[in-house]
């Protein structure tokens, strides 16, 4: 996810294809700043290396700092291992930049995670077992508030930490289409107890934007997220008696102005 908040582009987390997603947003990739991971599950995390790299291959010069939680340090590193012979190579023979030296990752646990220029991120710990590190991050910006679930199961704290936020991003699931998912893949039961113990249902979600009150609320991490049987009607109805603001689901390259 791509947030640009008073100039500065910040990216949510880094599943597979985010560096393709953030081209054709129209980010410039040498553009790379500030990087947030809420949890190291792979469709947060999958890209992260591959999206920094790619930027300085396409001339990457300032530094990209990386919050994230204990663990991301050794995430990043190994990936530094893992390429090491084609970073070495292109420091020496194409005088790039040493990668190692424009990266710096910062883990963090809840509350404040960072002060930056004029706006503030503070992270909210959420309940997404096994994860125990998993973090709904909220960021505030000139009297602006964006806040972002993350992955979690129906979690009410949630609500206040987003009070009066002007957007909520939460995730959700449809219970139709966990039927459906479950009978496609091999490990159905079992993936029915991780789905249901770790995300929320979207009614729920709805119940959290109406408590925290905010007025818009937009629905991502959407499960299923590829079953043609469900469009945007059915998610419309799973909210239609917990949240009566604004709803929107999202989808790849969507674009929602604050
Ligand atoms: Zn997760
Ligand atoms: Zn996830």
């Amino acid at each position: 996810m791509l947030l640009d908040l008073s100039g500065r582009r910040i990216v949510v987390d880094c599943g597979l294809g985010v560096t393709r997603g953030l081209v054709e947003a129209g980010m410039a990739l040498r553009e790379l700043d500030l990087i947030f991971i809420t949890h190291l599950h792979s469709d947060h995390v999958l890209e992260l290396g591959p999206l920094i790299h790619t930027a300085w291959a396409a001339g990457l010069n300032n530094p990209v700092t990386v919050y994230g939680p204990v663990g991301t340090s050794a995430l990043w590193n190994g990936f530094l291992i893992s390429l090491a012979y084609d970073i070495e190579k292109r420091i020496e023979d194409e005088g790039r930049p040493v990668l190692s030296d424009l990266v710096t990752v910062k883990e963090f646990g809840p509350g404040i995670v960072a002060e930056l220029d004029d706006f503030t991120v503070t992270a909210l710990r959420v309940d997404h077992p096994p994860v125990t590190d998993c973090f709904a991050l909220k960021f505030e910006v000139a009297g602006r508030t964006v806040a972002f679930s993350s992955d979690t199961t129906y979690f009410p704290p949630l609500a206040d930490f987003a009070r009066g936020a002007d957007l909520l991003v939460h995730e959700a699931m449809l219970p139709e289409g966990i039927d459906r998912l479950v009978a496609r893949t091999g490990n159905g039961a079992r993936l029915r107890e991780h789905l249901v113990a770790s995300h929320t249902f979207a009614a729920d979600a709805g119940r959290i934007a109406s408590a925290a009150g905010v007025a818009r609320l937009a629905l991502n991490h959407l499960i299923p997220a590829d079953d043609p049987d469900f469009d945007e009607s059915h998610w419309r109805a799973a909210l239609a008696e917990t949240f009566s603001g604004e709803l929107i689901v999202g989808r790849d390259g969507l674009v929602i102005p604050l």
